[in-house]
């Protein structure tokens, strides 16, 4: 039995760590870079975090007790994945550099191709390639005339001088927001055009003492029963997000509220900063020194929208020019592209593209009908809310590996799911995203082209339920 998997960045890791495991050792890791990461290893912008507790974002397998932080910056996450990769043989399984560009699936096997003409045989495939992947560039006039440095958020260039600079963020998703922290004593001026005012979640970071650490690495029963805690925490807020009435929806619409009102103190700012819509409709953006950031004398808040790019800055509707050296585009991904652009063509030539017309589905987020033998980590429509994608992507390989096993053991040669159980599941799934916290009023990259959050709609604890084991009746064996 032969596998591949797309992508060394979290959930190809794990992957990778799972089917060893497994006993399934002829497996081979596609990682289109020359690093393993993902994401972490994209994103290099200052002030990067996770906003998921680093104890939380963390493999189950893989404890750390050495985190600096509740929060600890991206940099540390990106050495947590090459150290795990490292410590578990990882590496020795990837052929780095190489990009898949193809797949096919004729004869019972996926053949698959990279960028470089490199060609290879597969009876299984997982594709962990992410989810916020691509960078979504804004569509704004002049935008290639700016004569400054301009880059993408994940594209970060650091060769560019920022100390001293006049530096514009355009965007105000958690990309912008850590950014703005991160950057505010550094730069001589600082503009955040803001097309959309955001919730903003206080939340310390503290950093954990040697003591702190030392007694995590002697006594490994209190780091799992931290590791629990915040799980437990993260539950409720999990809940609370897809019951769009729940009591712990208006804890935070009041968190969020009584942060703006005590913290920011010009009125009119208070006002350009107060969103017309619900806490966590939008991704809810977690700070602790936003607002006070913004408040500098260097901070500029810009909400006049932007009329167009010029060769030295930003022209607004006002009619203002800002003249900038340096700007960032934290404008988001293409967050429905998942495994594209490669060319995947499933059984009797169904390409992916055709299966995924409108829109993107898996049954579970997991496996695509017509599509055998190919399964997805942190796929289309999952959990991608609040959770810690770590945990998310675990769940799913436990499930996919059951799937495996029944081809390994021979009880048959293609495993997909059925037509009927992703149609099924799409209309349980589209009759629970009404009820979310996600369709009360905002724009976000949650939702799908319909308005409909493209999410798991429902408990964390019931996704878990649903995880344990494949209901065999939803796929079809052949
Ligand atoms: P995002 O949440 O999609 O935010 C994009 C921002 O760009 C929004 O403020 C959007 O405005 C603005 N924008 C897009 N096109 C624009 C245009 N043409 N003109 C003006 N503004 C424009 O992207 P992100 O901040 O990179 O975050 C994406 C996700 O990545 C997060 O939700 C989170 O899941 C993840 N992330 C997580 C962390 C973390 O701490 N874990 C950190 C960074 C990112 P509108 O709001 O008006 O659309």
């Amino acid at each position: 039995m032969r596998c591949a998997v797309i992508g060394a960045g979290m959930a190809g890791i794990l992957a990778a760590i799972k089917l060893t495991e497994a006993g399934l050792r002829d497996f081979t890791v596609f990682e289109k870079a020359d690093r393993v990461g993902g994401t972490w290893r994209e994103n290099t912008y200052p002030g990067l975090s996770c906003d998921v507790p680093s104890h939380l974002y963390s493999y189950s397998f893989g404890p750390n007790p050495e985190w600096s932080r509740r929060f600890s910056p991206g940099s540390e996450i990106q050495a947590y994945f090459e150290h795990v990769a490292e410590e578990h043989d990882v590496l020795s399984r990837i052929r780095f550099g190489e990009t898949v560009t193809r797949c096919v699936f004729a004869n019972k096997t996926w053949h698959l191709t990279t960028a470089s003409g490199y060609r290879d045989d597969f009876d299984v495939v997982i594709a962990a390639t992410g989810v916020l992947h691509h960078p979504k560039y804004p569509e704004i006039d002049g935008l290639d005339t700016f004569r400054g440095a301009m880059f993408h958020s994940a594209r970060w260039d650091h060769d560019v001088h920022l100390d001293g600079a006049r530096v514009g963020i355009v965007g105000t998703g958690s990309t912008a927001v850590q950014m703005v922290s991160a950057l505010i004593e550094r730069v001589a001026k600082l503009s955040l055009f803001q097309r959309t005012a955001q919730w903003v979640m206080p939340q310390e970071n503290p950093a954990y003492t040697d003591e702190e650490r030392a007694a995590f690495r002697a006594h490994p029963g209190n780091l799992a029963g931290l590791r629990q805690n915040l799980s437990d925490m993260f539950d409720l807020f999990a809940n609370a997000v897809v019951d769009a009435e729940s009591p712990e929806i208006q804890m935070i619409q009041q968190a969020c509220l009584a942060n703006l009102e005590n913290n920011v103190h010009d009125s009119e700012l208070r006002e350009r900063l107060r969103p017309t819509y619900r806490a966590a409709c939008k991704r809810l953006i977690i700070s602790p020194d936003f607002y006070d950031a913004i408040q500098r004398p260097n901070a500029e808040l810009v909400t006049d929208a932007i009329e167009r790019i010029e060769p030295s800055g930003v022209r607004t509707k006002d009619g203002r020019l800002h003249e900038l050296d340096v700007l960032v585009l934290a404008t988001g991904f293409k967050a429905d592209a998942f495994m594209r652009p490669i060319d995947i063509v499933g059984r009797d030539g169904m390409t992916l593209e055709q299966a995924w017309t409108p829109r993107p589905e898996a049954f579970l987020s997991i496996s695509i009908p017509d599509f055998p033998n190919l399964f997805l980590l942190n796929g289309p429509n999952g959990p991608v809310g609040n959770f810690s994608l770590i945990e998310v992507a675990e769940l799913q390989f436990r499930y996919i590996m059951q799937l495996i096993e029944r081809i390994r053991t021979g009880e048959g040669r293609e495993i997909c799911a059925t037509h009927d159980a992703l149609a099924d599941f799409e209309r349980a799934r589209e009759l629970a995203a009404k009820q979310t916290v996600w369709v009360t009023g905002c724009q976000s990259w949650y939702l799908d082209d319909r308005g409909l959050p493209a999410v798991w709609p429902w408990s964390f604890s019931s996704f878990r339920d649903v995880m344990q084991t494949p209901d065999p009746a939803a796929y079809e064996l052949t």
